[in-house]
């Protein structure tokens, strides 16, 4: 029976609303600061971190070379052969290989100016020649107004090497140009630097020259080979080559880069180092991943509160549908049951009747006993009627003293007889409790529901015939005189 009932769905619906909503605000914005901040970490931090190292570890590659064609450069012996006329070749062939040996370059050589001879380690190998798109490079270098260039190429001796080299011009004590000596350095070192930070760190790491083209990069290069070509990339190229050195984010498809640059005066060319932020789909299942994770927390709180709220609800329920003291029905719980037993007489013509039980002079006996024992008495008359009534009847403690009882499916003859023996049973029970002498009795009144007539006037029917068992020196049971019973 329970009639007072909280509305714990609506509420855990409302709660669980509320969690949804806020653990989806909570992670969406999480992520999406977490996202920002580490982007921008990685934008003003580690990007340029990376660059700078990259930088200064190109730089200490270069340095040596460039150290060594400076002094190649300026070697009174080099003077001293190119004006006796280049005559023993094997002689700069020697210094040559001499040179390449004991700084560990990778190739030496010489081109004279005046002979056009190409000498290197290895011995002669041809006369440079303007129409000769390999040899390009010699007549490029000499038209620099710079002391030296590093140019990347193919080596003419080893045409399966990149080679970095360090072009030197040579002048006599006059400034007259004698030609070009310098060393190769193979490409292999930086080409392995830009893979350690591609691997390490998943970022893309090249060289441009001054005119966008990409002029090395890492095996697993994935870009093409000007940055004018990629998407996003185009807009900002202008701003690349005019800048020495920036920080810049591009979108490409559904991700998104950031990029620091650098320009290298050494070698003419800009280092870019490349971050890929995560894309949307990345995004979304990290997302999604929380949100699963937070659906199932959710879960589990509600499934608390469920249970937790659940007990409380029964203990709620049961507090306010039972009287404390006699452990029968409250009224309030009691009427819709009343209410219930009686339409549902209507419906299939089947006899109700009523019993209402008043324990008598117990205002008396609570001046005289007291209250505790009057408790215990209501306690034990309370327990004597459930005793005596069947799982289908109801029994309500109507207030005070008085037990009203509801029997489905009896007429006022078996109403009679139930009453007569809970009678019986109050007055040969409770004449010695606890050895005291109290002989407790209690007065009924009974009667028959009629059909047609309202839960109270039949309850008052009940109180009337009650009335007259008290007129009549109590302790015994009294039936309605208007009923007229249809099951007689
Ligand atoms: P009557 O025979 O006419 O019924 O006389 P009565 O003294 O029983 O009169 P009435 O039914 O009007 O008085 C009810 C008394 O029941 C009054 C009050 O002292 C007592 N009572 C009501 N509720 C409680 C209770 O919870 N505990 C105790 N100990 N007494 C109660
Ligand atoms: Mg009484």
């Amino acid at each position: 029976m329970s009639h007072i009932t909280l509305r714990k769905p609506s509420f855990i619906l409302i709660s669980s609303l509320l969690l949804i909503a806020a653990f989806s605000a909570i992670s969406l914005i999480s992520y999406y600061v977490a996202n920002s901040s580490l982007n921008q970490h990685i934008k003003t931090n580690t990007l340029p971190l990376t660059s700078d190292t990259i930088y200064s570890e190109v730089q200490r590659d270069l340095l040596q070379p460039v150290l060594v064609s400076s002094l190649m450069a300026h070697d009174t012996f080099v003077h001293d052969w190119i004006e006796d006329g280049e005559l023993h070749s094997g002689q700069m062939q020697r210094y040559l290989t001499s040179i390449q040996t004991r700084y560990n370059a990778f190739t030496a050589f010489f081109v004279s100016e005046k002979t056009a001879v190409y000498y290197h380690s290895s011995g002669i190998i041809k006369q440079v020649s303007e129409s000769d798109p390999a040899d390009k490079w010699y007549f490029t270098s000499r038209k620099t107004p710079t002391e030296f260039d590093i140019n990347l190429d193919q080596d003419t001796a080893d045409s399966s090497t990149t080679t970095l080299f360090v072009n030197h011009k040579v002048n006599d004590a006059q400034g007259r140009f004698l030609g070009i000596i310098g060393v190769g350095l193979a490409s292999q070192r930086i080409k392995e630097l830009i893979e350690v930070y591609q691997n390490r760190y998943g970022r893309q790491v090249y060289f441009i020259d001054r005119q966008g083209n990409v002029t090395l990069q890492g095996s697993q290069f994935s870009g093409t080979d000007t940055i004018q070509k990629v998407a996003g990339l185009r807009d900002i190229a202008p701003l690349i080559l005019s800048t020495p050195s920036g920080s810049y984010s591009y979108s490409n498809g559904d991700r998104k880069y950031l990029i620091k640059t650098r320009f290298v005066p050494e070698l003419d060319w800009y280092l870019i180092v490349e971050h890929a932020q995560h894309s949307e789909s990345q995004i979304t299942a990290t997302l999604w991943a929380n949100l699963a994770i937070s659906l199932v927390v959710i879960l589990i709180v509600l499934l608390l509160q469920h249970f937790t709220l659940g007990g409380y609800q029964r203990r709620l329920e049961f507090m306010a549908n039972t009287d404390p003291l006699t452990g029968t029905a409250s009224r309030h719980a009691f009427e819709s049951t009343y209410v219930q037993i009686l339409s549902f007489a209507d419906r299939h013509q089947n006899p109700v009747s009523t019993i209402l039980v008043d324990i008598d002079h117990f205002k008396v006996f609570n001046d005289t006993h007291g209250h505790l024992l009057g408790d215990k008495v209501l306690t034990l008359v309370a327990t004597i009627l459930t005793d005596s009534l069947r799982k289908s009847d109801t029994i309500c403690r109507w207030g005070g003293d008085e037990f009203f009882i509801v029997l489905p499916n009896c007429n006022q003859e078996n109403a009679r007889l139930v009453a007569e023996k809970m009678r019986l049973q109050i007055e040969e029970s409770l004449l010695m409790v606890d050895d005291l002498r109290l002989g407790v009795t209690a007065s009924f009144g009974i009667a028959e529901y009629i059909g047609q007539e309202s839960p109270t006037e039949l309850f008052n029917r009940t109180d009337k015939a009650l009335y007259r068992a008290k007129s009549k020196s109590r302790n015994q049971v009294e039936g309605s005189s208007s009923n007229t019973p249809k099951t007689a």
